[in-house]
């Protein structure tokens, strides 16, 4: 008898971890939600759209991080993620996957691919997303996961992407994760008419502003200024 019931408990463990991240994960959402409303004197919105509000209650945020940080996978923060580098915090994944406007047919860029949630957030809205990585290790183990939870649309690429990705240009919508002291004037030329780029603008040594730039139909250019942000650096690789 004792002997059926450990067996039950070891089958069943997995199963109860999953759901516990199911929890939690429902969490996480109601505190994305409290931190929009608090925000939104900045953001200008009182709600992000629903269908990203559904992604982020779907995408295992906990496959995305090491091990070791998988019991903390859900709050509403930022986590190591190796190489001096984090996965953002959850809110604000929300936040830049709706400023960017996605929708079924968008083709998007997001650059500084990290652990690959990001990625996989816009890929549960997009046709397609490309994303690049400067760090080798980073790229390889961020691949590694998108694959095994069967993101097969999207493509990553090792390398500098400060000057976007050309071979697959114009996107729909471009999302940068890491912060350059200038908008790098490549990631406006590849921007579709009509299409937006979210992106953390500014110093390392002070606060960040995120920003939305917008190319109208005419191809015609406007900045705004959503909210104060702190993002590692938009390295070169030269
Ligand atoms: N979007 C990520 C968060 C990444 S943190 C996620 O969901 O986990 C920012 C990432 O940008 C880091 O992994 C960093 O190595 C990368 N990065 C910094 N400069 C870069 C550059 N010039 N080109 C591509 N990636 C860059």
């Amino acid at each position: 008898m004792f002997r059926f019931l450990l067996l039950f408990m070891v089958l069943s463990a997995p199963a109860h971890a999953e759901n516990d991240f199911f929890a939690q994960r429902q969490q996480m959402v109601k505190e994305i939600d409290e931190t929009v409303r608090y925000t939104s004197g900045q953001i200008g919105k009182m709600a992000l759209d629903i269908r990203v509000m559904d992604v982020m209650r779907r995408v295992p945020r906990h496959e995305f991080v090491p091990v070791s940080m998988q019991a903390f996978a859900y709050l509403n923060q930022p986590l190591p993620i190796g190489n001096n580098q984090t996965i953002s915090q959850p809110y604000i994944v929300a936040l830049m996957t709706d400023l960017a406007d996605i929708n079924k047919e968008s083709v998007v860029l997001e650059v500084g691919t990290g652990s690959g949630y990001q990625a996989a957030v816009l890929a549960e809205l997009a046709q397609f997303v490309y994303s690049v990585e400067i760090v080798e290790a980073l790229g390889r183990q961020a691949a590694l996961t998108l694959k095994r939870l069967a993101y097969d649309n999207v493509k990553l690429r090792i390398g500098d992407g400060y000057h976007g990705w050309m071979e697959y240009a114009p996107y729909d919508a471009i999302l940068v994760t890491a912060a350059p002291e200038t908008i790098p004037q490549a990631l406006i030329d590849q921007l579709k008419p009509g299409g937006k780029l979210v992106i953390p603008v500014g110093k390392q040594s002070s606060i960040q502003t995120l920003q939305v730039v917008e190319k109208n139909k005419q191809g015609r250019i406007s900045v705004h200024d959503v909210l104060p942000v702190g993002f590692v650096p938009l390295t070169r690789s030269q």
